[in-house]
């Protein structure tokens, strides 16, 4: 049982989430606050980590030092590290801006392909589905032969 509402509602604001946090990342509104946070703007904008709000330790992926971290969400590196080389801390890349990145030509084809493909892998999903529905009405129409086991 789905509750159609709350999932249309749901799927509504996934996208609206989504328009708005690509908007910030367009304009980079709170630019101060992520160059604080030693941030790209990907893993700022797009990715909200749902993190417990409980102190976690980690280790930094470039000086193996042990670190705490005041959520479960804990980056890749230490500040230090991502600060000395300008990385961003969390995915590890180098602080790009959102200017910086052009959608090529190459990754409309692909995702194009992957569309097809995936509407391909739909279609002889529902090919085999059909193929087993037929099978089974075809056996509730075999006729049942007289039992032999028990004569009466
Ligand atoms: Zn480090
Ligand atoms: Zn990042």
């Amino acid at each position: 049982m789905i509750d159609i509402e709350t999932e249309t509602r749901f799927a509504k604001q996934k996208l609206e989430d989504y328009i708005v946090n690509l908007d910030n990342a367009k304009h980079d509104r709170l630019r101060e606050y992520r160059l604080q946070s030693q941030e790209c703007p990907v893993c700022y904008y797009m990715i909200h980590h749902i993190a417990g709000s409980a102190f976690t330790g980690y280790t930094c992926a470039m000086c193996k030092e042990y670190f705490s971290w005041p959520n479960t969400a804990t980056p890749s590196l230490c500040h230090g590290c991502a600060k000395k080389d300008n990385l961003c801390i969390e995915c590890g890349s180098e602080m790009f801006e959102y200017k910086d990145v052009v959608v090529t030509i190459e990754t409309r084809e692909k995702n194009h392909q992957d569309y097809l493909k995936k509407e391909e892998q739909r279609k002889r999903r529902n090919t085999r589905r059909r193929e087993l529905y037929r099978k089974r009405k075809e056996w509730l129409r075999t006729p049942v032969r007289e039992s032999h086991c028990c004569p009466s």
